[in-house]
């Protein structure tokens, strides 16, 4: 009751500053008929009461009423009958006349609709009688030039001020608009989708890979003994843990990952154009995580992991998804704090020609060109792990590609260069899709070759190698227009 309240007195507020205008104006339109009709001074009495004091009362009445939108619409009944009597005193002329029948008529429409239209037209041909018994029958319908150009601020300003007041109430909607449409999205504690969204994500997901048979994997995680946090530091340093578990998971994964809150300390990823295999290793990478950099201080905090990856077998979204959870169990049963996955993995793409092996440091001087590049300063380099996280980069790389915020994974680097405009020119309506693509490119095709162009108007040849623990980028100048 109380929000429906303020809701209709910040809907009445916005009448307020047009009724300021039109009675004002509508003032001036009406003393020009006056003075032509030499009206004695106690006719102009209630016409200028009506135009400069009735506003403010108006709407102090309306702020202190119980129900402020039905005083707003007891004020319009009131415009309209004041508006009726000053038709009988200005002895009908015709365009006040006509302007004072128009803005009544608007604002009654805006306010209420056509009932109250309808019901506003009734009261003013009330008023209209009660001014002809008031200030007597006369009758000069003919507007000379002066009551005219009397009446020109209030027909060219009101519209505009009603324009102006409808497109704020527009724009405050739309406002609104988002406003529900992220809160029915989000989980208000995490800031993660909830359950309803993510699992819309999943079954759109579900049926894209379907349909093009590419890799995805789904994984739920649970906090190991949660009750024991709460029990023993309180709710609030459990809610304070999973505000930021869900804040390392959105710096922990790549930009087309999606997170989600399943539901209590349960929360669920789904990693498009992921095998099982990459999804094992980003997950013991989390893990890694959480025992590197607790989430709190007082005690450990470990976790849960079920995975499961897409496989023919699974016939809706929600099986997969059961999938998930079942491996989620499993490795509760197994003893908490390990990572339980199931599905087939997709065949290890061809192995690039290259005898670097993760964790040493890259044997760059193998390949001949990239040491040339490397000395002459022309050849960037970066290597990055399966799940896309930035390994290295030398300077080069460094300073074509990376601009801020800082990027950790390469849908980071990419993202940034795209919302800024630095580093390569890409081309795309969705920067999201683009990525899916790039990914999805090279997980099929791990040897790669193609050309560049970044936006100081250099052209790079990109040369992109998988290997069994990551991927490298180099990319070399071909020629400068
Ligand atoms: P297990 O290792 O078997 O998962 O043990 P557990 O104690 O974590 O058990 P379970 O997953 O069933 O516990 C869920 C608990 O999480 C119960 C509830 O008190 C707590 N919880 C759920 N949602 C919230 C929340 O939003 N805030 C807080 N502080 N606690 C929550
Ligand atoms: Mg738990
Ligand atoms: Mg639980």
């Amino acid at each position: 009751m109380i929000i429906k309240s303020e809701q209709s007195i910040k809907f009445v507020r916005s009448s307020y500053g047009p009724r300021l205008l039109a009675l004002g104006l509508g003032f001036v339109a009406i003393a020009s008929a006056l003075i032509s009709l030499q009206a004695p001074w106690w006719v102009w009495l209630a016409p200028a009461l009506h135009g400069f004091v009735w506003p403010h009362f108006a709407w102090r009445r309306t702020r202190n009423a119980a129900d402020p939108a039905a005083a707003e619409r007891c004020n319009l009944l009131v415009d309209h009958f004041a508006g009726g009597m000053w038709i009988a005193a200005i002895a009908f002329n015709t365009l006040p006349v006509v302007l004072i029948l128009v803005v009544a008529g608007i604002n009654s429409m805006a306010v209420g609709g056509l009932r109250p239209f309808l019901r506003g037209m009734m009261v003013q041909a009330a008023g209209v009688g009660a001014g002809l018994l008031v200030y007597g029958v006369q009758w000069q319908p003919v507007s000379s030039m002066r009551e005219v150009l009397a009446c020109l601020p209030l027909l060219v300003l009101y519209p505009l001020a009603m324009a102006y007041v409808t497109r704020s109430m527009m724009l405050k909607f739309r406002q609104q608009q988002r406003e529900l449409a992220y809160q029915s999205q989000h989980d208000s504690l995490s800031g993660l989708y909830n359950r309803r969204h993510w699992d819309a994500c999943v079954q759109a997901e579900f049926l894209r890979c379907q349909r093009t048979g590419e890799p995805a994997a789904l994984v739920m995680i649970d906090f190991d003994h949660f009750k024991q946090i709460n029990d023993m530091l309180g709710h609030l340093v459990g809610d304070e843990v999973i505000r930021r578990f869900a804040h390392r998971l959105r710096t922990c994964l790549r930009r087309t990952d999606t997170p989600g809150r399943y539901g209590g300390e349960e929360f669920c990823i789904l990693l498009p154009h992921t095998t099982r295999h990459d999804a094992e290793t980003l997950m013991h990478r989390l893990r890694k995580n959480l025992q590197e950099q607790p989430l709190i201080k007082q005690r450990a905090v470990t976790v849960s992991i079920g995975i499961a990856a897409l496989t023919t077998d699974l016939s809706t979204h929600e099986a997969w998804v059961r999938l998930a959870d079942q491996m989620l169990y499993r490795a509760k049963y197994q003893g908490r704090d390990c990572v339980v996955a199931a599905g087939v993995d997709y065949p290890v793409p061809e192995q690039a020609a290259s005898t670097w092996q993760w964790g040493q440091q890259p044997d760059i001087r193998a390949e001949g060109h990239v040491l040339a590049g490397l000395e002459s300063g022309d050849v960037g380099v970066a290597l990055f792990d399966p799940s896309d996280q930035l390994i290295w980069a030398n300077s080069v790389f460094l300073d074509l590609f990376l601009v801020a915020p800082e990027p950790r994974t390469f849908a980071d680097i990419m993202h940034n260069c795209y919302q800024q405009q630095r580093g390569p020119r890409i081309e795309c309506d969705d920067i999201a899709v683009w990525l899916a693509a790039a990914d999805a490119k090279r997980r099929s095709k791990p040897n790669r070759s193609f050309i560049i162009d970044i936006h100081d108007g250099r052209y790079f040849q990109v040369e992109e190698n998988s290997f069994e623990n990551g991927w490298l980028l180099g990319l070399f100048i071909p020629y400068t227009p």
